[in-house]
């Protein structure tokens, strides 16, 4: 299944808050969702003044659409990393997060050397990145404390590179990762835990919404 290609300020609006989908942009009054906080189509306007109430269905499908929206992925990878999670040990929720948060295509955002997920995938399916010193194009990636991520010596010379390392120092990175912003390199130390992992996500939820 391809993966979502429509307007993504809509998801924003549909789920009902910010989920920082465009990098930059996300963080102005350019802001769809400052603007016009109110569920996308039609009756959208009206829906905003309308109390209804929510059943435990909704908020459990709300919640692992929020997630799934704001990794990037597709419905059939989400359910596998839900299957793979279920079969490993520990909270399943939890590992469900980690990785989600441990895909290569976050990683690079989190290393501050993408504006977005879904720039940080672009940069990866042109094949920027060396993972422990090999080529490679795939987003979905699952990292591994050691591994290493760099970016390759042929894309330094662009621009986008070039101007990277001070953009870089402006973004904090999570403990679980160490970047050299000049070298653009980094690396992942440890595998993330749950307060590492955006508090805003309630895996409970989607659990309970894969175990109806
Ligand atoms: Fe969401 Fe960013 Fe669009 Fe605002 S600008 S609606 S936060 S994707």
């Amino acid at each position: 299944m391809a993966k979502y290609a429509g307007p993504v300020c809509k998801l924003c609006r549909r789920e009902g808050e910010k989920l920082f989908l465009k990098g930059q942009r996300c963080y102005t009054p350019k802001c769809s969702f400052e603007r016009r906080g109110f569920p996308p189509g039609e009756h959208g306007r009206d829906a905003q003044f309308r109390r209804r109430r929510v059943s435990d269905y909704s908020r459990q499908l709300r919640e692992k659409q929020k997630t799934r929206r704001v990794y990037g992925v597709t419905e059939r990878q989400f359910r596998r990393y839900y299957r793979v999670s279920l079969k490993r040990r520990g909270l399943t929720g939890e590992n469900l997060l980690q990785m989600l948060e441990r895909r290569l295509d976050n990683v690079v955002y989190r290393l501050g050397f993408a504006p977005s997920r879904a720039a940080a995938r672009m940069l990866v399916t042109h094949g920027h990145f060396n993972i422990n010193g090999r080529r490679t194009d795939v987003p979905s990636m699952i990292v591994r404390p050691g591994d290493s991520i760099d970016v390759r010596p042929g894309s330094r010379r662009r621009p986008y590179f070039k101007e990277l390392p001070e953009i870089a120092e402006t973004r904090t990175v999570p403990r679980w990762l160490e970047r050299d912003a000049k070298g653009l390199t980094g690396k992942v130390v440890q595998d993330p835990e749950r307060g590492d992992i955006d508090a805003n996500l309630s895996e409970q939820l989607i659990i309970e919404y894969y175990s109806r």
